[in-house]
């Protein structure tokens, strides 16, 4: 699998691909003739700082400040490559918080797991992604809002919008509104904290309606290795108010009705297990 890549999203934007291997998620760069906001503070300071390299190689303006979708390791212990305020919803800046009091020996982080605080699948992606953590800097964000926040990047603006959702309730969306590019962050996908991994009807549904103030053309999901373009998210969404219908209606035979779409069985899966 290739390492993390540079692309061109739009005009305004790049973004740094995900890699599985140790769960890096997307990261984001929106800029404007006043500088440049990265979305998303990545797994470890490595992850950031060799997106902001990147950047800086392709000159691009100067870097002003970090805006996180939520609260999660891999979204938010990069943060501190770069010396810039770190802009959060205060739910996330509350979660972040929590994960910066904690001793991160790798003792103490399987104490965690065995005490369900952190989820076994994160164990090896945080050991490989931070193999030492003794002086392990987690950034608590120092730029906080409840609902929304604009930052102002001089020929755009740019929206951070609380969404909520299963995933996380933190969950915040960044939308660029020139190019109508928007950053989902992890909003979109079931929570992993449930053995099995749930959504639930109430939690997708409040959540679509958040959403839908919101057109883009391109459209990015935390780990996903494709750029939506507004066909794409059109599908997405509208598979997620298919599969909360099925639910609703038709409780477990929504499988069934489903037929051979393997997206909307697997989506469905997730809704049954959240009932
Ligand atoms: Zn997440």
């Amino acid at each position: 699998m290739p390492d993390c890549r540079i692309e061109a999203v739009s005009a305004r934007v790049d973004r740094f691909t995900p890699d599985e291997r140790t769960d890096r998620p997307v990261l984001g760069a929106i800029r404007g003739t006043a500088g440049t906001l990265i979305v998303d503070g990545g797994a470890s300071p490595a992850h950031l700082g060799a997106f902001a390299r990147e950047l800086a190689a392709r000159d691009r303006p100067p870097i002003i400040g970090i805006a996180l979708t939520h609260w999660h390791w891999d979204h938010s212990f990069g943060s501190a490559a770069l010396d810039v305020p770190v802009i959060a919803c205060e739910k996330t800046a509350a979660g972040v918080a929590i994960q910066a009091a904690y001793d991160w020996s790798d003792a103490a982080l399987e104490q965690r797991v065995r005490d369900g605080l952190e989820l076994e699948f994160s164990l090896p992606h945080i050991r490989e992604e931070l193999p030492d953590r003794n002086g392990l800097h987690i950034v608590v964000p120092q730029v906080t809002f409840s609902e929304s926040h604009h930052v102002d990047l001089g020929d755009t603006t740019v929206e951070l919008r609380w969404v909520g959702g299963d995933h996380a309730d933190d969950s915040v969306v960044v939308w660029e509104p020139e190019d109508r590019v928007l950053f989902l962050g992890d909003a979109l996908y079931q929570c992993l904290w449930g053995d099995p991994v749930y959504l639930t009807t109430t939690g997708t549904r409040a959540l679509l309606e958040r959403l839908a103030r919101f057109a883009p053309v391109y459209a990015l999901e935390g780990h996903d290795e494709n750029v939506a373009d507004a066909t794409a998210y059109a599908s997405r969404l509208s598979e997620l108010h298919a599969a909360c219908r099925l639910v609703e209606e038709l409780g477990d035979g929504a499988v069934a009705a489903a037929g051979e779409d393997t997206d909307l069985v697997e989506t469905i899966g997730y809704l049954l297990a959240g009932r």
